[in-house]
């Protein structure tokens, strides 16, 4: 089943064609790694996903349905949680509050309830269950805040979680727990798009690559043909 259809998207800046054609499909419950060097158009293709940047030409289709995303708000309500490249948890609030941040599922009233049902087991998968739901973000270090951030997408419910380059400041404990907290979104039927360029995990951890170069896409395939039997 194809969940995300990517087709001919185009997107410049002034002179620079930041993306020039890019088509590929995620299917239902993969997990879909974005390759490619700096500059080939990763972060733009991430951008048009998740309603920051409308593209020149082409289409995205979510479920079968043509989407405008139009901004990421509509694209959260489509159904597309973005863990980006800034840190945008907000060290003034509580890990619930951040947690909370922007859902649109969730009322007022019910908040407390539902975080503690839907991201306590995202929080211990993540190796953070000594936290307190209560404690503010200034008691957390730079590495848990970036895992409190990863565990509001993936308990977002989402159909499409995207990822970019979520481990690139975590250490290699930290950045198990966030493989093992991925594949279980997955194995519930979420989508996972996962940027990055660190060929060890794309391997180990994503089904599917979908390779970048200068705006273009060079190819999408099975990681399983990738790896050497031993
Ligand atoms: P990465 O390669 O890790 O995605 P970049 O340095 O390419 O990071 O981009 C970081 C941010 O700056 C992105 O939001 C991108 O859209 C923006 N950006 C990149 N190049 C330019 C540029 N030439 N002018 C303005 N913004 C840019
Ligand atoms: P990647 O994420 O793969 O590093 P990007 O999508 O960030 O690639 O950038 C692709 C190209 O588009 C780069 O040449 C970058 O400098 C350029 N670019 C990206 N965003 C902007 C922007 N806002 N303004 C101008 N150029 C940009």
């Amino acid at each position: 089943d194809v969940l995300v259809r990517v087709d001919g998207l185009v997107r410049t800046y002034g002179s620079t064609r930041a993306v020039r054609g890019a088509s590929f499909d995620v299917q239902a419950g993969e997990i879909h790694a974005l390759c490619g060097h700096n500059g080939a158009g990763k972060s733009t293709v991430v951008k048009m996903l998740s309603g920051q940047e409308s593209p020149d030409a082409g289409t995205i289709h979510l479920a079968g349905r043509l989407v405008d995303l139009g901004s990421r708000q509509a694209a959260q309500r489509g159904g597309v949680a973005l863990v980006d490249q800034e840190l945008s948890v907000v060290p003034a609030l509580t890990v619930m509050e951040n947690l909370m941040l922007g859902d649109p599922q969730v009322g007022w009233l019910d908040r407390r309830r539902t975080a503690a049902r839907r991201f306590r087991p995202v929080l211990d998968d993540l190796g953070l269950g000594h936290l307190r739901l209560d404690q503010p973000l200034t008691d957390l270090g730079i590495g848990e805040r970036q895992l409190v951030e990863i565990a509001r997408a993936l308990g977002q419910q989402a159909r499409l979680v995207i990822l970019d380059e979520p481990t690139a400041t975590l250490s290699d404990v930290e950045s198990a727990h966030v493989y093992s907290a991925v594949r279980k979104v997955a194995a519930s039927g979420c989508s996972v798009l996962f940027v990055s360029h660190r060929l060890g995990e794309v391997l180990e951890l994503c089904d599917t690559v979908t390779v970048m170069r200068d705006g273009d896409v060079v190819a999408t395939t099975s990681t399983a043909d990738l790896t050497v039997e031993s």
